[in-house]
C-alpha cells in the first residue's frame, strides 16, 4: 500500500483530547495538556510521522475527521 505521513501542527492544538480518544494507538496528551503523535519527529512548524498500514492509516483518518481544528493532516508518500 501506499504510505502516509501524518502531520501534527501541535502549537495550534486546544487540547481537546479528541484524537486520543478516538486513535489512543498513535495519540496520547502529553504533561502539558496537548496532543502527542507517539514515535513522531519534529520537523520545521510540526510532528511528524510515516505509518505503512491500511489500519494505521484508517484509525489517524479518525483522529483527521475528529480534530476540530484540523492540524492533523494524511499525505501519500512516494
Ligand atoms: S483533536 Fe486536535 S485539537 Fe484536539 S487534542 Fe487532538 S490535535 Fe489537539
Amino acid at each position: 500500500m501506499t504510505k502516509f505521513k501524518i502531520l501534527h501542527f501541535k502549537e495550534e492544538c486546544i487540547s481537546c483530547g479528541a484524537c486520543a480518544a478516538v486513535c489512543p494507538d498513535f495519540w496520547e496528551m502529553d504533561q502539558e495538556g496537548m496532543a502527542h503523535l507517539k514515535e513522531s519527529k519534529k520537523v520545521d512548524n510540526h510532528w511528524d510521522r510515516i505509518i505503512e498500514t491500511e489500519d494505521a492509516r484508517s484509525q489517524n483518518q479518525e483522529a483527521v475527521d475528529v480534530c476540530p481544528v484540523q492540524i492533523i493532516k494524511l499525505e501519500p508518500v512516494e
